[in-house]
C-alpha cells in the first residue's frame, strides 16, 4: 500500500518522504510529495479535498509528478493521432513513399503511485536551490 522514495538534488538537498498509506488508514490517510512555497518538501496528505500543506493550510502547494490518469488520457490521445496519420490513402496506393515510422517513446519509468498521483523518472524542481534538478528515487521500503 505504501512506499517510501528518497528525493535529492547534486546540491546537496536529500529528503525522503512517504508515498501512500497503510492498508488500515489509506481511506483518510495518503500520502504524495508535494512542493509547498513555504515549507520546501511536504507530505501531503491526498486523501483531504482539496490537499493542504501540512503546516499552513494558506501555503501554495504544487504536486510533484504528474497525473496518472491525465497521461494515459493524453497517450492514448497521440496514439488516436499516430495511428490516423499512419497511412493517408495516398502514401498507400504508392503516390509517395512512406516516412519510416518513429521509434517509439520508452516509456518513463514509474518511481511511485498513489491511486492517480505518481512520479516519473525526470527531474523537479528542487526546493533548495530551485533548480529542475531534484531526482526522485525509491528505496524500495514498501509497507502495508
Ligand atoms: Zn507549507
Ligand atoms: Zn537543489
Amino acid at each position: 500500500m505504501g512506499s517510501s522514495v528518497i528525493a535529492s538534488c547534486p546540491c546537496g538537498f536529500e529528503q525522503g518522504c512517504t508515498i501512500g498509506g497503510s492498508m488500515t488508514s489509506f481511506r483518510t490517510h495518503r500520502y504524495f510529495p508535494f512542493l509547498c512555497a513555504d515549507c520546501g518538501l511536504v507530505s501531503v496528505n491526498v486523501a483531504e479535498d482539496p490537499p493542504v500543506c501540512p503546516r499552513g493550510s494558506a501555503h501554495k502547494i504544487a504536486q510533484y509528478g504528474s497525473n496518472w490518469r491525465e497521461r494515459r488520457e493524453r497517450e492514448k490521445a497521440e496514439q488516436a493521432l499516430v495511428a490516423a496519420r499512419k497511412v493517408p490513402f495516398w502514401e498507400w496506393i504508392g503516390l509517395s513513399r512512406p516516412k519510416p515510422a518513429a521509434e517509439p517513446q520508452p516509456e518513463a519509468r514509474t518511481i511511485c503511485q498513489c491511486f492517480d498521483y505518481e512520479i516519473v523518472e525526470g527531474q523537479y524542481t528542487c526546493p533548495q536551490c530551485r533548480k529542475e534538478t531534484l531526482t526522485f528515487d525509491s528505496t524500495g521500503t514498501h509497507f502495508d
